[in-house]
């Protein structure tokens, strides 16, 4: 079975507890393809990839979650984005050297990391946590455990074809035993990234629980998708306002974005820019008389 770029969801019967299991694949590449990377910052942003995708997996909604870290550097931003579509996008900023290091300190210095969910209308939810701990997956057990969320576990991997991901969590409406949950995250800490990255989601789950009763699901697919779209370009320039477009356009003819998630550039030539302004100020044509 081909498990490329795809979710695939399992429940341990009788246990309370649930799992998702994520490669990605085409579209981690795609990411990559946006920008090259130094290994060390493709390796963080590919595992918060998916840990995003894992996470966004979890919960009911309709909209974006983003993991999104800002620190002091080497790496300073890392923007990891999953939809309840299950398409994924993301970027990561660095400055120097990043070294290869065993601690999230080491590589993000002072930072921390925000979980945004964001259904597009009313007040996103945002968590925030410290980035701290030796690992990503550190950090975020440590907000699930601290905000008092529901147990939850991950295990993140990422090379430079394949972005993968194992997430455990108590079911809150189950009656989970702390025996049943301790027994399964051991087994699953015997995982190696090696392993992870290498094995299919059948084998691979075999290998891990095959004492325990897993039903495993239909596995579904996950893509790259940016999203990004011309009109809401447009609103960034208009928050630019008219006098700096305005010189933008004496110096450079016209006013180019790129999308720094996808490369693609969009293009204001002096007629679509200046007409971002002229709607603005337009007016309702008065009413006719009656
Ligand atoms: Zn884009």
């Amino acid at each position: 079975m081909n498990d490329s770029d795809t979710l695939s969801r399992f429940l341990f019967e009788h246990a309370g507890i649930r799992g998702n299991l994520l490669h990605l694949d085409a579209s981690w590449r795609a990411v990559l393809e946006a920008h090259p990377y130094p290994e060390p910052v493709a390796s963080r942003l590919g595992e918060a990839l998916a840990a995003a995708s894992l996470l966004a997996a979890t919960i009911k909604f309709e909209g974006s979650l983003i993991l999104q870290i800002q620190a002091s550097g080497p790496i300073r931003t890392l923007v990891a984005q999953a939809t309840h579509a299950r398409t994924v996008r993301g970027l990561a900023r660095w400055e120097g050297e990043v070294p290869v290091a065993d601690s999230l300190s080491e590589q993000f210095g002072e930072g921390q990391l925000v979980l945004t969910i964001d259904q597009g209308r009313g007040q996103p939810y945002q968590g925030v946590i410290p980035l701290a701990g030796a690992r990503l997956t550190d950090a975020i057990e440590h907000y699930f455990s601290d905000s008092e969320q529901i147990p939850t576990r991950l295990w993140l991997a990422a090379g430079p074809s394949r972005a993968s991901g194992l997430l455990l969590q108590r079911l809150p409406e189950a009656d989970a035993t702390e025996e049943d949950w301790n027994r399964v995250t051991l087994l699953a800490d015997t995982l190696t990234s090696k392993e992870l990255l290498g094995l299919s989601t059948e084998p691979l789950l075999h290998r891990l629980f095959h004492e325990e009763t897993v039903r495993l699901f239909e596995p579904e697919p996950v893509s790259f998708r940016c999203g990004c779209a011309r009109s809401r370009i447009a609103d960034m320039i208009k928050l630019l306002g008219e006098s700096d477009v305005d010189n933008l356009l004496d110096e450079q003819g016209a006013v180019e974005v790129t999308c720094e998630f996808c490369n693609r550039l969009y293009r204001f030539d002096p007629v679509d820019a200046r007409q971002l302004f002229a709607s603005t100020t337009c007016h309702e044509p008065p009413a006719t008389q009656q």
